[in-house]
Parts: structure tokens; C-alpha cells; sequence
């Protein structure tokens, strides 16, 4: 990346309007690396070169002519596969959707390129999102920058490696269980999952409608807010989108946190935490005292059976959204000589192993007879996980804790156990299932080199105070500021 020092998106769009850099140059760097290490550490499914370079020429001609090109003006940002990029193959990971060209853009990509973004390339997922390592993925898996033995997490593990692996300086994800902040915490970087509704989901693949939201990620959390600044708001096209105001993310930031009240949750920091993680978020947690934060105790009693909720509602929801990938609209088609053979076998052939179990599992729970021990029972205790959430956040404006019990692990290390893989969604997925804002945070180093991450949890549309947390946590620390050799 041209800006080697920091790749702060602020500094990049200063030196960009001032003339010292240029849109073209900030492209063809990103693209440059894509031709280098794309390859090696597969961040991307595809690249946008020829849309990028068109851009990048509008957008100078704009600065030459004095017009105003944006907030983010000539950054190049990589966009997760499975949110729609017109003229350009949308593949969410899946075989499926292989050859799929959406006929317009997800509303947060019109938003992006209407600041100056430049979208670069479409970065590489767990097939429709499922899963925590891009394993899932039709298209191979993404490794890590910081050891490219290991995963870069997911299932937004292409769009964590594209910023961690320098190919662009900031990108989008979507969390639907942790999908920002899992990878965010393997991959050393900054990623936030705003409220539910903050961000419209115009154009995103759903996975679980109730659940997925998408979100930012970038080095740290000034870059964040940046991109919340335009993310963020109402949208026409999304029902589900808030109408709450939108604050000026940026305007928060350099408050001090003194008084802030941070409630640490017992059952985040118990059993089947890595010792070093531990360390490494108390230490955090010291950090953020010191800056004169008081912290508390707060108990989540229902946070044990986030997982058990989780991998009931977001199956029973992939089963139904998924129920479209029929063979007869978008893409893959199988032939058949009756119309529910050609059904059957499109959907056999072009869906990978995890997505057919994820179906298997929702479609069962929604079925008569089951889905009052399953589906609806699910739905009660994820009110009780949420009404854990008002209680604690009646007390507390933050809940501090790790984002995942581990570092990065090693590339095929769970493909065979997809159960210890669910359970490592332990401290994301009741975020989701209550619709609050939480963000990931660098917070330190493993002694093998691998990143570890701090996750903030907020309560709704409190997104402003996570950045401000992060950023004055960032002032004094330099975990967002290391950079994995190349
Ligand atoms: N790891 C979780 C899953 O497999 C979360 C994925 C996500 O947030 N999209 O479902």
C-alpha cells in the first residue's frame, strides 16, 4: 500500500486531495499486490481491476477540477463475496452462484463509491457465510497473514487477510455469529459489528435474516468510524434498516473515557479460554482502568447457551433463504428430466458439505412436531440472552472480554469436527442474537506471533462509544500498529 507507515485511511484521503498520492497510484498498488500475493494467501475470489482503474481516473479528474471527491476518496476497499457489486460475479463462496453477475449494487457499495471508495476486489468467505475459517469456501481457503499455516478466520477471513496482508487498507464484512470479529481477532486488525438494522443489508446475501448485519474493517478504530460515517443510515430498500440518527462517529472519538463504566463478565473469561488470550485481555482490561474507565462485575446467566440458540435460529433462517438457489432462478442448473430431479440435483451438486448440513439442521427444526423443542424454544432463551443485556447495560456502558478463546488456528485443524468449530462462537454469537454493536480490538500477540483480540460489547446504537473506547485504547497502545512480514 502506498501509505507503508500506518495505512490510516485518514491520512491516505489527506495526501490524496492535497496531490502528494493518487487514486491511480493507490489502485494499481492494491492491484499490484493482488497479482503478487493473491496466490499465496487467496484474500480474493476476484478482482475489479479494469472498474477500479476507471474509477480512479474519474475521481482525478475530479480533484484536478476542484469538486469535492469524498470521505474516503481514492481508498481502495476490498468488499466480502457475497454482497452485490453490479456487472461483477457475486459468488458468496459457493458453487452455486459461481457465474452469478448481480444487476446492482448492495446499497453499502452505492454508499462507498459515492465517497471516493474504490472497490478493488471481492475477497474470498465460507460458502453463504457458515463457518469460521473460510474452509467452507468453493473457491479454497484463505490464509493467515501473520502465519499462512493458519486460517484468517471467517467467515469475512478474505476480507481480514486483504487488509492484514496489505492488498487494500480497509474492507467490509458481514457478522452474522462473528464473522467480522472472529477474523478481526486472528488477523490483528480493528472490525466492528454495528447494531442490527444500523447498516442496510440492500444487496447482502442473507444467511439468517434476524442476525446479519454488515460492518467495517480496517487497522484501527479511527479508520472505523470513518467508515461508519458513510455506512451507516437508513435505507428505503431495507425494512429492517433503523431510522435512529446517525452520529458523527469521528466527532467521538478523542473523548476521554474516564467514568466509563466497563462491566467484565465472569463467563467470558471461564473454562476453554487459552491462557495467553486471557492474559493478554486482562491486560487490556488494566489498560482501559488506568485511563480512568471503572470497571464492574456483570453476569450474562444465559450467555452458556449462546451457541445451543445460536445453531438453531440461524439454520432454521439459512434453510428458508436458502430455499431459493433453486436451479431455476440465478445460476447453476443441473439437468434432470422432471422439474423436482433438476430441484434435487442442482441443489446436491452445487452446495457444499456444510451448507447442506446447515439446511438439514434448520429444515428438521422447523419441521411440525419439532419446532417447539427447537426452533421456538430457541427463540425464548434468546430473549433471555437479551434481557441479560438490559440488565448488565443498566449498570455498565461497555462489557469488555476476548473475541474467540484462541489465536488463529492451523488450516484444516477442525475441518473434521465441525462441533468444535461452532463452539468457538462462544463470546460472538449472543451479540447477534440480541442485535447489540460489539467491536474487535488488537489487544496483543501469542508467543508463537498470532494475534489476539479484545472484543467491546455495546448496547443498541452505542456504536460511538466503541470507537471512542477502542480509539483512546489505540492512543496508547501499538497492537494496530503491527504489521505481519511479507
Ligand atoms: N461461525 C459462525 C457460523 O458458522 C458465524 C458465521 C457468520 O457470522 N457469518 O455460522
Amino acid at each position: 500500500m502506498t501509505d507503508t507507515e500506518t495505512n490510516s485511511i485518514q491520512s491516505l484521503v489527506a495526501r490524496i486531495k492535497s496531490g502528494e498520492t493518487s487514486p491511480i497510484a493507490c489502485v494499481v498498488d492494491s492491484i499490484n499486490q493482488i497479482r503478487q500475493r493473491n496466490d499465496d494467501l487467496f484474500a480474493f475470489i476476484s478482482d475489479c481491476e479494469a472498474d477500479a482503474l476507471a474509477q480512479a481516473t474519474e475521481l482525478e479528474s475530479a480533484i484536478k477540477s476542484g469538486t469535492d471527491p469524498g470521505p474516503l476518496a481514492g481508498v481502495p476497499i476490498a468488499i466480502k463475496d457475497g454482497i452485490c457489486t453490479r456487472g461483477h460475479t457475486t459468488t458468496a463462496g459457493s458453487k452455486m452462484l459461481e457465474t452469478f453477475v448481480p444487476p446492482y449494487d448492495a446499497t453499502i457499495v452505492t454508499r462507498l463509491k459515492q465517497a471516493g471508495a474504490i472497490c478493488i476486489g471481492k475477497t474470498n468467505l465460507d460458502e453463504f457465510a457458515m463457518g469460521s475459517s473460510t474452509e467452507n469456501s468453493a473457491f479454497g481457503t484463505s490464509k493467515n497473514p501473520w502465519s499462512t499455516d493458519c486460517v484468517a478466520g471467517g467467515s469475512s477471513g478474505g476480507s481480514a487477510a486483504a487488509v492484514s496482508g496489505l492488498f487494500a487498507p480497509a474492507a467490509i464484512g458481514s457478522d452474522t455469529g462473528g464473522s467480522i470479529r472472529q477474523p478481526a481477532s486472528f488477523c490483528g486488525i480493528t472490525g466492528l459489528k454495528p447494531t442490527y438494522g444500523r447498516v442496510s443489508r440492500y444487496g447482502l446475501m442473507a444467511f439468517a435474516s434476524s442476525l446479519d448485519q454488515i460492518g467495517p474493517m480496517a487497522w484501527s478504530a479511527q479508520d472505523n468510524a470513518l467508515l461508519m460515517n458513510v455506512l451507516a443510515g437508513h435505507d428505503e430498500k431495507d425494512s429492517t434498516s433503523s431510522r435512529e440518527p446517525v452520529p458523527d462517529y469521528l466527532a467521538s472519538l478523542p473523548q476521554p473515557i474516564r467514568g466509563l463504566r466497563i462491566g467484565i463478565c465472569e463467563q467470558h473469561m471461564a473454562e476453554g479460554l487459552d491462557d495467553e488470550v486471557r492474559k493478554s485481555v486482562a491486560d487490556a482490561i488494566g489498560l482501559l482502568q488506568d485511563l480512568g474507565a471503572e470497571i464492574k462485575n456483570v453476569s450474562l446467566p444465559h450467555s452458556q447457551y449462546a451457541v445451543a440458540t445460536y445453531y438453531v435460529v440461524a439454520p432454521c433462517e439459512a434453510s428458508s433463504n436458502l430455499s431459493r438457489y433453486d436451479g431455476v432462478r440465478y445460476t447453476a442448473r443441473e439437468s434432470a428430466d422432471d422439474l423436482k430431479a433438476m430441484y434435487s440435483k442442482t441443489r446436491k451438486s452445487n452446495f457444499g458439505e456444510e451448507v447442506t448440513r446447515r439446511i438439514l439442521l434448520g429444515t428438521y427444526s422447523l419441521s411440525s412436531g419439532y419446532d417447539h423443542e427447537l426452533y421456538k424454544k430457541a427463540s425464548k432463551v434468546r430473549r433471555l440472552i437479551k434481557q441479560d443485556y438490559d440488565n448488565a447495560f443498566a449498570d455498565v456502558d461497555l462489557i469488555a472480554g476476548p473475541t474467540v478463546p484462541t489465536t488463529a488456528f492451523k488450516i484444516g485443524q477442525h475441518a473434521q469436527d465441525p462441533l468444535a468449530m461452532y463452539l468457538a462462537d462462544i463470546y460472538t454469537a449472543s451479540a447477534n442474537l440480541a442485535g447489540i454493536p460489539a467491536i474487535s480490538l488488537p489487544c496483543g500477540f501469542s508467543a508463537g506471533g498470532l494475534p489476539i483480540g479484545l472484543q467491546l460489547q455495546a448496547n443498541m446504537f452505542d456504536e460511538a462509544k466503541l470507537l471512542q473506547t477502542g480509539h483512546q485504547y489505540q492512543t496508547q497502545t501499538d497492537w494496530h500498529t503491527r504489521r505481519p512480514q511479507p
